[in-house]
C-alpha cells in the first residue's frame, strides 16, 4: 500500500508575484474549510434529486451563494444555477463548473447521512461537486478584492440523462463573456490523492442504437415458411462485432456494444420480431460517423440476406469531451506547483461520457479527474453502483486545483 504524503498541498513555487500570495492564502482557506464541504456534501447527498426534477438542490446552491454576497442568477436554461464573483481588479473571465443531479439508484451504502429518498441516490459524486464548488466561492469572496477578472460559477443541473443541461444553460448566456472554462469529476476508481489530466479527448461521445427486425413468424417446426428474427437478429450481433476489430483503424478507438435482445415468447415458435439496443462510444467524430454508416450496412445486408425487414435508429449522446491542449498544460502546471507532482498524472480517456463536452465546444478549457478512491477506508466501489461512496478529502483538493488553475488562468500567467 503506498503512502500519501500529499493529500493536502505543498507550495512548489513561491514567486514574488501577487497571485502566488492570493494562491496560498485560497489553499489555506480552502483546508480551514474542509469540514464545511463535508457538510454541505453530506445534505446534498441525504436529499437527492434526479436530472430535470431539481428543485431543492438548486434552491440550496442559490442560497448559500446570496448568503456570501455572490450575485447570483436562478433557473438558468430551466434548473441551473450561476454566481458571478466580480474581482476586486480588472482582468479576464474563467468559468468553473460542478453538476449536481442524482441517479434512479436504491442506495445501499448504510452510511449516517444515506438516502432519504427511495430509488434516488448521488452516486456519481455530483453531491461532492457541489460542495466542492460552493465552499471554493466561499474562498474566494473572501479574496474578492485580489482578484483579477471575474469568476463565474456554473451549477448545472441534469448531467446524468441527455440532452443534459449544459446546452440549456449554454443557450441561455452561461457562457457569455467567459475566456476559459475548467471542470472535474471526483473518480472513485483512481486513488485519493491522484489528479489526472489528459490533452486532448478524455471522455466519449456516448450513443445509442435501437435496430427492430420484421422478420416472418411460424412453427418451430416449419423454419423453410418464416423469415427467423432471432436467427437474423444473431447474424446482426456478429457482424457489429467486426465493425471495432475490422473496419476502425487500430490507432482509434470505439466500442459497439449491444446491451440487449429481445425476441420471441414461445419455446416451438419462431419469433417474427428482434430488437436489439445498445451503445457506440467513440473519441473522434469521423469514427463514429463511419461507424453509424457501417451500422446500418451490415444490419441492411444481413436482413435482406434473410428476407427480413428492419428499423435503424441512433440516437447521438453527448459528444466526446475535448481537452484544449494549452489549457490542460496550464493545469499541468498550476497542479504540479499546488500538489506533489508525482501524483499529477496523464491518464488514459475514459469511454463514458459527460454533457461538459458542449461548454468545451464553445471556449477554451480543461476537464480533470480528481482521485477520491480509498481502499484502506472501503472505498471501491465504482460510479453508479448502489455502495458508491467517495473520499470526501478529495473535494479539498479539487477545490485547490479549480481554485489555482482559475487564478492562473486569470493572472494570464504562461499565456
Ligand atoms: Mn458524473
Amino acid at each position: 500500500m503506498r503512502k500519501l504524503v500529499s493529500t493536502g498541498y505543498q507550495l512548489f513555487v513561491l514567486n514574488t508575484k501577487g497571485v502566488v500570495r492570493v494562491r496560498a492564502t485560497l489553499l489555506e482557506r480552502l483546508e480551514a474549510l474542509y469540514p464545511e464541504m463535508v457538510r454541505l456534501r453530506r445534505a446534498f447527498h441525504a436529499d437527492p434529486e434526479l436530472s430535470f426534477e431539481e428543485v431543492r438542490t438548486p434552491q440550496a446552491i442559490a442560497a448559500y451563494l446570496e448568503d456570501l454576497g455572490v450575485e447570483v442568477k436562478t433557473k438558468v436554461g430551466g434548473r441551473g444555477v450561476v454566481g458571478y464573483i466580480r474581482g476586486g481588479k480588472p482582468g479576464k473571465t474563467v468559468a468553473l463548473r460542478a453538476d449536481f443531479d442524482a441517479l434512479p439508484i436504491q442506495e445501499e451504502t448504510g452510511l449516517s447521512f444515506t438516502s432519504q429518498h427511495d430509488g434516488k441516490m448521488h452516486a456519481c459524486g455530483h453531491d461532492g461537486h457541489t460542495a466542492t464548488l460552493l465552499v471554493l466561492a466561499k474562498a474566494f469572496m473572501q479574496l474578492r478584492e485580489d482578484l483579477p477578472g471575474t469568476i463565474v460559477l456554473i451549477h448545472q443541473f441534469a448531467e446524468e440523462l441527455a440532452p443534459g443541461g449544459a446546452v440549456a444553460m449554454i443557450k441561455d448566456g452561461c457562457l457569455e463573456g467567459v475566456d476559459a472554462i475548467y471542470g472535474t469529476h471526483l473518480w472513485s476508481p483512481f486513488p485519493l490523492g491522484d489528479v489526472c489530466y489528459h490533452p486532448g479527448a478524455i471522455m466519449a461521445a456516448a450513443d445509442r442504437f435501437k435496430i427492430e427486425i420484421q422478420g416472418r413468424g411460424g412453427h418451430g417446426a416449419s423454419p423453410h415458411e418464416t423469415v427467423d428474427a432471432v436467427v437474423t437478429g444473431a447474424s446482426v450481433v456478429s457482424g457489429l462485432q467486426q465493425i471495432v476489430s475490422r473496419n476502425v483503424d487500430p490507432q482509434h478507438s470505439a466500442v459497439v456494444t449491444v446491451a440487449s435482445f429481445h425476441a420471441g415468447g414461445a419455446f416451438n415458435v419462431i419469433s417474427d420480431t428482434a430488437v436489439l439496443e445498445g451503445t457506440v462510444r467513440t473519441f473522434d467524430e469521423s469514427v463514429q460517423q463511419s461507424v453509424i454508416e457501417k451500422m446500418e450496412q451490415v444490419t441492411k445486408g444481413v436482413c435482406e440476406a434473410s428476407g427480413a425487414t428492419y428499423a435503424f435508429s441512433y440516437y447521438k449522446g453527448y459528444p466526446a469531451v475535448l481537452n484544449d491542449r494549452k489549457e490542460t498544460e496550464r493545469f499541468v502546471r498550476t497542479a504540479g506547483e499546488i500538489h506533489d507532482p508525482s501524483f499529477v498524472k496523464e491518464m488514459v480517456p475514459v469511454m463514458a461520457g459527460e454533457d461538459f463536452s458542449y461548454y468545451l465546444q464553445q471556449v477554451p478549457g480543461t476537464f480533470f479527474f480528481t482521485g477520491a478512491g480509498n481502499e484502506e477506508k472501503g472505498i471501491v466501489h465504482p460510479h453508479h453502483h448502489p455502495k458508491f461512496d467517495l473520499d470526501e478529502r478529495a473535494m479539498v483538493i479539487a477545490a485547490k486545483q479549480l481554485g489555482s488553475v482559475a487564478l492562473a488562468f486569470l493572472e494570464g500567467e504562461s499565456n
